[in-house]
């Protein structure tokens, strides 16, 4: 069947050779047999290919992925370019873009053209002030064309803290490669995993207009 063209699939395909963010498990698959069908067991991290970061990511104390209220993974939703950014998503780059209080907000970066066959240590990730602003205007759900919203490493850890102690729902590894920027509606449906700190999430935008 011909898939609709007003749906656009934005998650990453889920395989053995994807690219996966440094020190995070990688996917395996063993394909098993019960006498009459064919069934696999699959490791993976919970931070794989795209998937949510919620609060348990950064506290004990955090609520879960099960927890978390789907009514912030579905709904209106902006995607804003954010190609012009050569290092990483500042202040200044969203103080233009009259950010609205419950907004879900996607970035589209030059992650998505690069593609994601490999993995590039210089991606394009989210500022810790504009962490902090994003939180200041109260948006509920923050998504990025990277596998970290965060700089590789870097001791800034607000890019996550700020958003998820006020629990603004976190995606990474957004695949915006053929997402004109604009208005769209998003469904963000990660596995139900008890009490866990992220999971993958098959996530779609469907364009409103
Ligand atoms: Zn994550």
């Amino acid at each position: 069947m011909k898939q609709s063209l007003r749906i656009i699939d934005i998650s990453l395909p889920i395989g053995e050779k994807m690219v996966i963010f440094p020190n995070n498990p990688p996917v395996k698959f063993k394909p098993l047999r019960t006498p009459t069908t064919y069934i696999s067991e699959i490791t993976f991290g919970s931070h794989t290919g795209t998937h949510i970061d919620v609060p348990r990511h950064i506290s004990k104390k955090g609520i879960g992925v099960d927890k978390i209220n789907l009514d912030q993974l579905i709904g209106p939703c902006r995607v804003l370019d954010m190609t012009h950014c050569k290092v990483s998503i500042t202040t200044d780059d969203f103080r233009k873009e009259d950010i609205q209080k419950q907004e879900r907000i996607l970035v589209k970066t030059n992650n998505s053209l690069k593609g994601f066959k490999k993995f590039y240590p210089d991606y394009i990730y989210l500022d810790g002030d504009a962490a902090e602003f994003l939180a200041s205007k109260k948006i509920v759900l923050f998504g990025i064309d990277s596998l970290s919203v965060k700089k590789q490493g870097s001791p800034d850890t607000r890019p996550h803290t700020e958003l998820l102690k006020n629990n603004i729902v976190i995606i990474e590894g957004l695949d915006l490669s053929e997402v004109t920027p604009g208005q769209y509606d998003i469904f963000c449906l990660p596995l139900k995993l008890v009490g866990f700190d992220g999971a993958p999430a098959r996530t779609i935008l469907i364009n409103s207009t």
